[in-house]
């Protein structure tokens, strides 16, 4: 199911990707961090202005979700692979107590 979902949602990104190809890589780390810009952004109008944001930020993060899909795909990743791969990265920075707490991942 999650992965079904995944494979879908990439398949979605292909046919919503409007760049040029030959800049493609230029085009979405450009659009990435354009993307995390926008979440704070909108985190950051709620410090200035008082008020609830969630539903921008949300938005936005949907937004980031697009590009870092993109790149997982030009990569030749999915993003369950790079769920793993993070975390393998982090248990190999964890202290040994902290290890017992993660055992399971
Ligand atoms: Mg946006």
């Amino acid at each position: 199911m999650v992965k079904h979902k995944q494979a879908t949602y990439t398949e979605f990104t292909r046919k919503t990707a409007k760049y040029p190809k030959r800049k493609e890589k230029e085009y979405l780390m450009l659009g990435l961090m354009n993307e995390a810009g926008e979440v704070g952004g909108a985190f950051k109008k709620e410090i200035r202005d008082g008020v609830d944001n969630t539903d921008l930020i949300i938005d936005e993060l949907g937004d980031v979700l697009w590009y870092l899909t993109r790149l997982c795909d030009v990569y030749n990743i999915t993003l369950s692979e790079l769920m793993d791969e993070n975390i393998n990265k982090l248990v190999r920075l964890m202290s040994p107590e902290d290890m017992k707490e993660y055992r399971g991942f």
